[in-house]
C-alpha cells in the first residue's frame, strides 16, 4: 500500500538522471526509505543491497555513526559562509590533511559542488594558465576515447560516449578525441600489460597537429568508469604525462570515480608514479554525504 503510494507519486513529479523516463512504466523506482551500511531498506519492505555503492559514491558505509555525528556537530556551529574573502577552519583542516597524501606537488585547493562542476573549473582553471602565461591561444582540450567526465557542456565536450554527447553535439567545444585506446578489444591485438602501448600513437599524432593550440589533456586514470570499467595500463599515462610536458600542455586527472582507493592506491594515477597539474575529486571525497568536489592544483599554476 505505502509502495504503491510512493511509487505513483515519484511517477507524477520526478524526471531522474540518467535514465529513459519510459522504462519506469515497467521498472518502477525503488523508494528506499532508510539505509545501514551495505543495505537499503525500500518502502516495499525490502532489503537491498547497493552493489553500486549508490553510483560509486559510498564507500564508508550509509549513515556511518562517525559521520553522522561529526554532520549533526557542524551543522550546530556553522552550517554555510560566503567563501569569497571568509573562510573556514573544516576547509581549512580537509586542505591539510589532503595535502599530505595527495599525488606531489599538488597543493592549491578550489572547492565546487560535484563532478561535473569541479571539471569544468579545472578545464577553466587550464585555459586561464596558459592566457595568463602569454598563451591565449591554446583554447582545446584533449580527451581519451570513451571518455567521461560529467554532464556540464565543457564536461561533456570532453567525454567521447556518443551515448551522453550526441544530441548535443552541436552546443559543445571542438576538443581532440584520441582513438584506439581499448584493452578489451584491442586493436593491435595485443593484450594489456603484455603490449608496447601501440594505442599511444594516436595521442602523438594529435600533439603533433594540435599540441601548440591545446590547453590541457584530460583522463580518467587506470579505469574508465562510464565506459564499462575498462583498464588500461599506467603506462599509456607515464607516456602521455611526457608529452605534455614536451608539449607545455597541462594534464588533468579526473579521479571523480577512481580517486580514494577504488583501484588500490589512495589515487589510481599512482599507478603511474606521476603527477597531474591538476586533480579532480569528488564521488569518494564525501562518500556520498554532501554535494562536494575539489580542482586541486599546483603553485605553477596558482602562481600564474
Ligand atoms: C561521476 C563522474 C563525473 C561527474 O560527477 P557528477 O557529480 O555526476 O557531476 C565526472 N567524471 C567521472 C570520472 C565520473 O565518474
Amino acid at each position: 500500500m505505502e509502495q504503491n503510494y510512493w511509487e505513483a507519486e515519484d511517477k507524477k513529479y520526478i524526471w531522474h538522471p540518467a535514465m529513459q523516463m519510459k522504462d519506469n512504466e515497467v521498472f518502477p523506482p525503488v523508494v528506499i526509505d532508510h539505509a545501514k551500511g551495505s543495505y537499503l531498506y525500500g518502502t516495499d519492505g525490502k532489503e537491498y543491497l547497493d552493489i553500486i555503492s549508490s553510483w560509486w559514491c559510498n564507500l564508508l558505509g550509509h549513515c556511518n555513526e562517525e559521520i553522522n555525528e561529526a554532520l549533526k556537530k557542524q551543522v550546530d556551529e556553522l552550517e554555510h559562509v560566503i567563501f569569497t574573502n571568509f573562510s573556514h577552519k573544516p576547509a581549512i583542516k580537509l586542505a591539510q590533511e589532503l595535502e599530505k597524501v595527495l599525488p606531489e606537488g599538488l597543493s592549491r585547493f578550489t572547492f565546487h559542488d560535484n563532478g561535473s562542476s569541479c571539471v569544468e573549473a579545472a578545464l577553466k582553471m587550464a585555459f586561464q594558465y596558459h592566457y595568463q602565461t602569454g598563451h591565449p591561444e591554446r583554447t582545446r582540450f584533449m580527451c581519451l576515447p570513451e571518455s567521461y567526465h560529467g554532464e556540464t557542456i565543457g564536461a561533456l565536450s570532453v567525454g567521447s560516449m556518443d551515448f551522453y554527447a550526441k544530441i548535443f553535439h552541436p552546443m559543445l567545444m571542438d576538443n581532440i578525441h584520441f582513438d584506439g585506446l581499448d584493452c578489451y578489444r584491442c586493436p593491435y591485438g595485443k593484450t594489456r600489460n603484455h603490449c608496447g602501448v601501440e594505442c599511444f600513437e594516436s595521442a602523438e599524432k594529435a600533439f603533433k597537429q594540435y599540441g601548440k593550440e591545446t590547453a590541457a589533456v584530460i583522463v580518467e586514470p587506470i579505469l574508465q568508469g562510464a565506459a564499462g570499467m575498462r583498464i588500461y595500463p599506467a603506462e599509456y599515462l607515464k607516456k602521455l604525462r611526457k608529452l605534455c610536458d614536451e608539449y607545455g600542455v597541462l594534464m588533468i586527472d579526473d579521479e571523480i570515480a577512481a580517486g580514494f582507493g577504488r583501484t588500490g592506491k589512495l589515487f589510481a594515477i599512482e599507478h603511474a608514479g606521476i603527477s597531474p597539474d591538476i586533480l579532480c575529486t569528488s564521488k569518494g571525497l564525501t562518500a556520498g554525504y554532501m554535494p562536494m568536489s575539489l580542482a586541486i592544483t599546483t603553485d605553477k599554476v596558482y602562481d600564474a
